[in-house]
This record gives C-alpha cells, structure tokens and sequence, in this order.
C-alpha cells in the first residue's frame, strides 16, 4: 500500500511544478508520470517561449523539471494511474500494476491530446511540417505558405495568427460555415493573406524529407486537387485526459475538467486540477507550469492551513 500526502497525477509542466511546489512544502509528494514521461513537448524539437531559455528542446527541457524535483526528494513512480477515487477520504487509487494507494490530496495533471485527423501521410510528417500548435510553430513559417484545417475558434484564431507571420494561409474547412465566434470570422473575411476553402477536405499530406503539398477535396464540386504548402496547422478541437474522473468532478460543457482559476480548486475538496486538463484556451507550458503552482499552493493550505481564506 502507498500512503502519501499529496498524489500527483502527470508528468508534464504542471505536474512536475506542482511537485517542486509540494515537495519543498514539506508535503510527502508522489508523482505518476504516465505512459507520457515528460508529456507533450517531448515531442517538440524547438522551444523559443518558454522563460528563460532562449531555444531548447522540449525533451531537454522536461528532463530538467524532472531532474529538479526529484533533486528535493518527490517521489517519482513511472506509472499510470489505472483508477481513483475521490468519493471516499483519504482518496483512493490503484496503479496499472495493481498497487494501491491513499492520498490526503490530489492534483491532477493528466493534460489533453490534439485530435489527429488520422490520413495517409500524417504520422511520417508530423513535426516535419505538420504541427498543432500555431503560437508553437507559426514562427517557423516566416513568409512560407501554410494552411490551418478546422473551422471552429482554435482554426480561426491559429489563421489570423499565422497570417501576421506567413505570406498565404489556407483556412480548410470541411462545411459550408465556420462555428467559430462570428468576430473572428470576420477578422478572418477581412484579412487578404487568409484564402477560406470551404466545403473541402484534406485527404493526405505528401512530400519527401518535409512536407511539400497536400490532396484536398472539394465535396461540393466534386473535385480533387493539389496544394503546394510548406506546413500544415491542424485545428480540429483536443481531448482532455479525464478518464480517471469522470463521473466524479464536474467537467465543462467542452469536458474539461471545471476548476476555480484562481485556486485551481476542482468541485472536491482536497483536490486540484492544473494544465492542459483544464485549460480550453490558453494551452501553452508556461500557463500549464503556472496553474501547476496554483494547485500546489492549495493543496499546501488545504492539508496545513485548512482555515478560512
Ligand atoms: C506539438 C506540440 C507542440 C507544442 N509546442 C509548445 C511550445 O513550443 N511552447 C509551449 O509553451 N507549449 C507548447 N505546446 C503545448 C504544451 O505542450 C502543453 O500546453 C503542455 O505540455 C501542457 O502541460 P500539462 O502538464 O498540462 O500536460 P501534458 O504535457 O500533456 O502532460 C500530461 C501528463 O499526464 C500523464 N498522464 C495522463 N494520464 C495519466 C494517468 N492515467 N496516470 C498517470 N499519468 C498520466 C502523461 O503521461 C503526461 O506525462 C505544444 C503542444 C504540442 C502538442
């Protein structure tokens, strides 16, 4: 049986900041990292917005969290959570090994994954040309030709923003309107670099080392055509990594898990969302590894100052 103070579910920014945060509180911290180790940016070759480092790699820079906490004494399990429960106190949770386990608190980490739209071609050029993150990559396509597939606010936004770095954006959406915000639509119409394909479809990425051009479809006119594009930005919504709640905390109407974002309180006491898991917007390390602090704030007072605010 493993008895801790404060379970950590997640090795990405947040979980590893909550752990340097609980951890130096004096709080005994056991951290999961997950099938994941280090989450998302391992598999992002180049960082320029993280505070700090001008340029590194994200692998790099998720060894150095690790590598921080456990240098003060978190413990880290290199497992997934297989169940928790939060109906009962201490809270319960097993290991996909079987073990058990209780904790005081809980801060969960667990992040979200980019929808994938699963075609030929796909995994051979994803971060060679195919990336989901446009605040990430944009700046890599300095006056390149790009295109954003999506139609919902994430699309919308992510053009408008490669459209200040790119010489041409293509913004694919599969419908005849986007269901993004009408503001943005029209910031979208106004913009002469955005060229808005309608009705269409991607149906596979080509190239050889990079990603050069890419089969569309349009179902309207019923023809296929050919697009000579030096990225790809994929905006077709994420998934929150909320299985271990569900059921049990309250989710927004989009299945983010619901928190306070000022404490990063969930709707149960004693236990705390942070990152990507709850986080429909801003999606980015530094807000991930700042509401990671948040949490880890809160579960201190929770456990050692449980007075009044
Ligand atoms: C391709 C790409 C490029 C990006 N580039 C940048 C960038 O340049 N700059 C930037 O600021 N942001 C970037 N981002 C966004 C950034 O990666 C995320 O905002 C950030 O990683 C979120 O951190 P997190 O800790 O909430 O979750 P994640 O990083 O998603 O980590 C989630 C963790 O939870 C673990 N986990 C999940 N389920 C379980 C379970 N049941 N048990 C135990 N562990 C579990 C996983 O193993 C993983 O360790 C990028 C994202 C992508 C996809």
């Amino acid at each position: 049986m493993i008895k801790t103070d404060v379970l950590i579910i997640g090795s990405g920014p947040a979980g590893y900041t909550a752990g340097l945060y609980t951890t130096r509180a004096g709080l005994n911290t056991t951290l999961f990292t997950g099938k994941n180790i280090g989450g998302q940016l391992m598999y992002t070759h180049e960082i320029e917005n993280f505070p700090g480092y001008e340029k590194i790699s994200g692998a790099e820079l998720m060894n150095i969290f690790q590598k921080q906490v456990v240098s003060i004494g978190t413990t880290i399990e290199n497992e997934q959570i297989k169940s928790l429960n939060i109906k009962k106190y201490p809270f319960e949770f097993t290991t996909e090994s079987t073990r058990h386990g209780e904790a005081k608190a809980v801060i969960i980490a667990t992040g979200s994954k980019a929808k994938w739209l699963n075609i030929t071609g796909e995994e051979k050029f994803k971060g060679q040309g195919i990336s989901v993150c446009a605040t990430c990559d944009g700046f890599f396509y300095r006056n390149k030709i790009v295109a954003v597939i999506g139609g919902g606010n994430t699309a919308l936004y992510e053009a408008l923003f490669l459209a200040r770095v790119a010489s041409a954006v293509y913004l694919i959406n599969n419908t005849d309107k986007f269901s993004g915000e009408f503001t943005l639509q029209k910031q979208v119409f106004e913009n002469k670099k955005i060229i808005v394909l309608n009705n269409t479809s991607v149906q596979a990425f080509n190239g050889n080392e990079r990603l050069e051009s890419i089969l569309i479809y349009n179902k309207k006119e019923e023809k296929q055509d050919i697009l000579q594009i030096n990225g790809v930005f994929e905006a077709i919504g994420t998934l929150p990594q909320t299985e271990l709640v569900e059921n049990q905390l309250e989710l927004t109407s989009d299945g983010y898990i619901k928190t306070d974002k000022r404490t990063m309180e969930t709707s149960v006491k004693g236990v705390f969302a942070c990152g990507d898991v709850q986080e429909n917007i801003y999606r980015q390390a530094i807000n991930a590894a700042g509401s990671g602090c948040v949490a880890a704030l809160g579960v201190e007072k929770f456990l050692l100052h449980p007075e009044p605010y």
